[in-house]
């Protein structure tokens, strides 16, 4: 929006407004052609010479209030708001001032004679490039015109759009950015562009993504033109040049795309600023990708086609992720396109639709299943990531032998060793330090384990000076029960409880 320092700057008081509206009137009485639009070339459908000629008789009687109002109640509305407006100079005052309420604020206007308020208005504020339009909205519709008010000079075309350059010079210089042929910001050229291409004018203004605000350009630049379409000299497009880093035959990130109609519409009609059309944009272009049933793999602006490793090799993220990508696309056709290359919001993307098939490149069935049912809240990366675990500990778990029956030691050193296998050494201390032993013999066994997961100093204070001596003996076994399998394992368990001297009894599951 142009910036109008009446409404926005000052306070205005009655009386000054009254003074100044006045003021108006009386440059308006003598001079009616300020409050008229400038023919570009000598016009054949406007009939602004008419009107002004008739305005100009009028004047002769601007002294003459009464004869003025009566004037001001018939013919041509525009006439007639000129002749209740000169009236107010010949009256040299205003008892009464209506207001209107429009989208820059509240506006009073003197209602004289029988016209429109619009035209009253417009009239009453030939001065101000926006409030002056509201006296020649439907003269432009009617007459097909396209009339540009700018501060220093309003215009008419009648063929068609023709932008002066006044009011193009006071649209760029008043817009939301900072426009030059380019946008001058520093942002990396590669990044997605808003374009408006002003025909008549042959400029194309280019803003590039992340310069760009909830205002709308479009609305701004057209703003000040009156005709019944005010956008139809521009072309609105949004750049987002994606790049075939690949040999894939027929690339479909080279074909042309156009924005849908009514992604257009919603822009021109200004319901969507600027940012969400270049959004809006790259969406529609991003959705369109990903229907082709063909794999295709877009990071960023980048297309890999189907090369899946220099796609993996581009992604951010955990093994598991990797995996879970690249196995879905060894077995599916998917097209991929990313705006990020976290995996994790790539496989968010994915989920629906996929999230099975992603689950079952690092996990069984049966894992997948569980895990599903079980934490279905989970993000994707999450669960991917717990399946592979899950997945992993069950293989351990399978590789060791089983128990009908264990004693006291047996079964704290049976647990603790498949918690270091399946989980790490800081699983093996947070579940030592969660349940602290009594007993001597128990509390040496778990120095042990401590000593395993790396934590023996930093607890020692917790252990008599016997029960360190103790554990540290035992931790030699504990270390073999970690590393061991099937049988070794068993044995080393047997070992374990016999060394720490508890006499109980193992019993293998058949
Ligand atoms: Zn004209
Ligand atoms: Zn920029
Ligand atoms: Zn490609």
């Amino acid at each position: 929006m142009r910036r109008r320092v009446r409404f926005k700057g000052m306070k205005i008081t009655p009386k000054t407004l009254e003074k100044e509206l006045i003021d108006k009137a009386r440059r308006l009485a003598d001079d009616p052609s300020l409050l008229m639009p400038e023919c570009q070339k000598p016009c054949k459908k406007c009939n602004f010479d008419k009107l002004l000629d008739k305005m100009e008789k009028m004047s002769r009687f601007k002294g003459d209030p009464d004869r003025l109002i009566s004037l001001a109640g018939w013919g041509d509305q525009l006439v007639r708001a000129y002749a209740a407006t000169i009236s107010l100079a010949a009256a040299g005052q205003i008892p009464y001032l209506a207001v209107m309420k429009l989208p820059v604020g509240d506006v009073s206007y003197a209602v004289r004679g029988k016209v429109e308020k619009e035209k009253l208005i417009g009239v009453q504020y030939f001065d101000d490039p926006d409030l002056r339009l509201l006296a020649f909205w439907d003269i432009a519709r009617r007459d097909d015109l396209h009339l540009y008010s700018s501060t220093n000079k309003f215009s008419c075309s009648s063929e068609g759009p023709s932008a002066p350059a006044e009011y193009v010079e006071e649209m760029l210089d008043s817009a939301p950015y900072k426009i030059g042929n380019e946008c001058t910001c520093g942002h990396p050229a590669s990044t997605t562009k808003l374009t408006i291409t002003w025909k008549s004018t042959g400029k194309t203004i280019s803003v590039c993504r992340d310069c760009l605000t909830d205002e709308n350009l479009l609305h701004h630049l057209s703003s000040g033109i009156a005709a019944r379409d005010p956008t139809d000299d521009f072309e609105v497009g949004v750049e987002y040049s994606l790049e075939c880093r690949s040999d894939c035959q027929g690339c479909p990130v080279e074909e042309d795309f156009r924005m849908s109609a009514a992604l257009k519409e919603r822009y021109a009609s200004g319901q969507i600023g600027d940012r969400a059309l270049a959004d809006g944009f790259v969406e529609e272009r991003t959705s369109d990708l990903r229907r082709s049933n063909r794999t295709i793999l877009v990071v960023g602006q980048d297309c890999y086609g189907s090369e899946i490793d220099s796609f993996l090799s581009r992604i951010r993220g955990t093994d598991a992720e990797k995996k879970a990508l690249r196995g879905l696309l060894e077995t599916k056709d998917v097209a991929i396109v990313s705006g990020s290359d976290q995996a994790g919001k790539i496989l968010a993307d994915l989920w629906t639709g996929h999230s099975r098939a992603l689950l079952e490149q690092v996990a069984s069935k049966v894992v997948v299943d569980s895990i599903l049912k079980q934490q279905p809240n989970l993000a994707p990366s999450q669960l991917i990531l717990e399946a592979a675990r899950l997945e992993s500990a069950k293989g351990i778990h399978s590789s060791l032998p089983t128990y009908s029956k264990l004693g006291e030691v047996g079964r704290y050193a049976d647990r603790m060793a498949r918690i270091y296998k399946t989980e790490g050494r800081a699983a093996v201390a947070r579940a030592i330090e969660k349940e602290r032993q009594l007993d001597h013999r128990m509390r040496a066994v778990s120095y042990a384990f401590l000593t395993l997961a790396g934590e023996a100093d930093a607890k020692s204070w917790q252990f008599s000076k016997e029960e360190k001596d103790f554990g540290t003996y035992l931790s030699q076994f504990a270390i073999r029960l970690a590393e061991g399998e099937g049988d070794e394992y068993n044995e080393a368990l047997e070992v374990l409880v016999m060394a720490s001297g508890s006499i109980e009894e193992i019993v293998r599951a058949k």
